[in-house]
């Protein structure tokens, strides 16, 4: 009776690892995949005695912390792992690399904080937020209320279709579709504001994972967003999802920050540059966000 009993306990507890191994809240997004290549990033080396002229660098050094604004619903761009609760990704990367110019320890005094797309401004004006590195597409609406570095990677509108999608090919075929998009992302301001050209019915949420999800359950017929996020889920659910793969528009990214901090901004630019040349910012890439299946491209120019 006993030994039956220890054989049926052994039994549940392996159903419930296999269950946890192919789902789970995090299991979603599909976190058994591998997202990052720990072995492969690089590692920042710490500026001593930094001093910039900005108040909210100053903030952040007397309180030790660099305060940054990431996603976490995007797997190899900015993803938080459930377990570990760790951010990771090509966008976490961009972060470490400028965090450890600033003077700030990546690992220890960097504190990751989730910002949805559209409270991205007001996370940034209001000082939740020292910087912000999550997707987030530099344009001249946005820069009315935020500056920007920038821009450190060039990404486009594309679609995301179930594997077995025969009509959608473009942009050019989601006339009358449900085409899913997250709120104040310029994919969807961009169907919306254009309906007359692409004619799409968009569905909006707030997260990303909440459009993959109405997308593999059959609710809406596409999502839309930056083809680097896509990919990403994609690469998480190859037998279901596709991307489409012809881009109409395009999302150059960039840091944000709040306005008027010229002396941050300038030393945010330097940073970037810095490992944009030493090869760190090519490495991080392979390690991340390559692994989604984007080969490395040279990035764009940096402004100012
Ligand atoms: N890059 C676009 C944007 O900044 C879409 C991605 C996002 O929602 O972060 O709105």
């Amino acid at each position: 009776m006993k030994l039956r009993k220890t054989t049926a306990m052994a039994a549940l507890a392996l159903a419930l690892t296999a269950t946890a191994a192919c789902g789970g809240k995090d299991g979603e997004a599909g976190d058994q995949e591998k997202k990052t290549d720990e072995k492969a990033l690089p590692t920042y080396e710490v500026a001593k005695d930094v001093d910039i002229d900005s108040a909210v660098f100053e903030k952040a050094k007397k309180r030790g912390k660099l305060i940054i604004g990431a996603k976490a619903d995007q797997p190899y761009l900015g993803f938080q792992n459930q377990s570990s609760k760790k951010y990771e990704g090509f966008d976490i990367e961009i972060a470490k690399m400028v965090a450890a110019d600033l003077g700030f320890d990546p690992e220890k005094q960097v504190q990751f904080k989730t910002i949805d797309s559209s409270i991205r401004e007001t996370a940034i004006s209001k000082g939740q937020v020292d910087l912000m590195v999550g997707t987030y597409t530099i344009n001249d609406e946005r820069k009315k209320q935020v500056d920007f570095v920038g821009p450190y990677y060039m990404a486009g509108q594309d679609l995301l279709v179930r594997k077995d999608e025969k009509d959608i090919k473009g942009p050019d075929s989601i006339k009358g579709k449900k085409v899913c998009s997250i709120t104040g992302s310029t994919p969807l301001q961009n169907i919306k504001e254009n309906k007359g050209k692409y004619g799409a019915e968009p569905v909006e949420f707030g997260k990303y994972t909440d459009c993959v999800k109405q997308l593999i359950d059959g609710q809406v017929d596409a999502m839309t967003t930056d083809d680097a996020i896509l990919k990403g889920y994609a690469a998480q659910r190859p037998t279901k999802l596709k991307v489409v793969g012809e881009l109409f528009s395009e999302e150059p990214y960039g840091i944000g920050l709040k306005k008027g901090q010229d002396k941050l901004q300038k030393a945010v630019t330097d940073a970037v540059k810095k490992h944009q040349e030493n090869g760190d910012y090519e490495k991080a890439y392979d390690a991340t966000l390559g692994l989604s299946g984007s080969k490395f491209v040279e990035p764009p120019a940096l402004d100012n």
